[in-house]
């Protein structure tokens, strides 16, 4: 099975052609990070305009690069949600019309499936079951995987998401949109332990998490340093904000795997490219004895190669493929609506 996958929930948009037996064949993703910078966020309308001029191209490009047409195509996956309603429906409405044109069905994908199941593009990819702590720009959550559809929401951030507060961070520190990929580069000039910020919820006992009381100490720091703001201090700061993010993440993670007994951790979302994260994640894992897995590093942020991936587990699971034609998007949706027997 051929199944072409479109991403355009936010600021991205991505598309990819996934093959069931052969893997991967191509993906082309476009990032429209410059265009927003200006603005010091993502402007919806701009961003639904900008996912129309490139969705053709994009095609094209991923056509082109696995040596498929459109003929080969089984079925066009999309991102129906959640994100943005008008961005979703530049993506939607194109592969719908897509497939109604070539004749074939489509598969409403779920956003946060994508990134979760993400991992498993790379070559030495998890198995069924791990515990997954999704790490991206809107959510933070550790949940324990069982299969494809097979949620067990165990925790969540009850404000902040963890790559929002890299971001808001980040902007207090004077480092353009988005910020969070910057700021962690800048933190590997800091020296930590200069200054301690707090790492909310810590000991809260359960695995939710908040982020917004780690942002306003930020705020607090940067007010009182107001009058030299210095390069080293900036670096310092940024480098407390990591190592207090990086410290609630791992021991949050490392609960989550005492709770279930599970060996695996996957890491999907944005945040997952944290350099940080990632050593500290891997050396706690060694200690302890279970796997971390990452998705490669172009996929932590959004692309369409998960959709398309997304797409073709859930067909695999037994969800039924959907028509062309008729369709609507969701911008709210909780990943723990998605039955395996299909899309609410
Ligand atoms: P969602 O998937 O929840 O709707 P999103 O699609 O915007 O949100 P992602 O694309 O998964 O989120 O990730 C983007 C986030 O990841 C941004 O907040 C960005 O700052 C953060 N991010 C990217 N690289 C890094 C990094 N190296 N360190 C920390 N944060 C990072
Ligand atoms: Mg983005
Ligand atoms: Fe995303």
């Amino acid at each position: 099975m051929l199944i072409l996958g479109i991403e355009s929930s936010c600021d991205e948009t991505g598309i990819a052609l996934y093959d069931s037996a052969a893997g991967l064949l191509s993906h082309a993703l476009h990032s429209q990070v410059a265009m927003h910078a200006e603005y010091g966020g993502v402007v919806p309308e701009l961003a639904s305009r900008d996912h129309i001029r490139r969705v053709v191209p994009l095609l094209r490009e991923a056509l082109g690069l696995s040596g498929k047409s459109l003929d080969d195509v089984d079925a066009v996956a999309y991102t129906r949600g959640p994100g943005l309603s008008g961005a979703l429906l530049v993506g939607c409405a194109f592969a719908e019309a897509l497939a109604l044109a070539i004749d074939k069905p489509t598969i409403p994908v779920h956003h946060l499936e994508g990134h979760l199941l993400s991992p498993l593009l790379s070559r030495d990819p998890p198995t069924f079951p791990f515990v997954a702590l999704l790490v991206s720009g809107g959510h933070t959550q550790l949940m324990k995987v069982t299969g494809v559809g097979e949620y067990e929401l165990l925790g969540e951030t009850l404000d902040d998401a963890a790559g929002e507060a890299f971001d808001k961070s980040a902007k207090l520190l004077g480092l353009p949109y988005p910020g969070g990929a910057l700021l962690s580069k800048l933190a590997e000039a800091g020296t930590p332990g200069v200054y301690e910020l707090p790492r909310p919820m810590l000991h809260s006992g359960d695995l939710n998490f908040s982020f917004s009381g780690l942002k306003t100490a930020v705020l607090t720091l940067v007010r009182e340093h107001a009058e030299a703001m210095t390069d080293e201090f900036k670096a310092n700061a940024a480098r407390a904000f990591q190592e207090a993010m990086v410290d609630v993440l791992l021991k949050k993670a490392l609960k989550a795997m005492k709770q279930t007994g599970l060996q695996q951790l996957v890491v999907a979302g944005g945040v997952g490219a944290n350099k940080q994260l990632r050593s500290t994640l891997d050396l706690e894992a060694k200690r302890k004895r279970f796997r971390v897995y990452y998705p490669e590093l172009e996929f932590c942020t959004d692309n369409g190669a998960m959709i398309a991936l997304a797409g073709a587990l859930r067909l695999q699971a037994g969800t039924p493929p959907k028509e062309a034609g008729i369709f609507s998007v969701q911008p709210r949706w909780p990943l723990m609506d998605m039955a395996v027997s299909g899309t609410k």
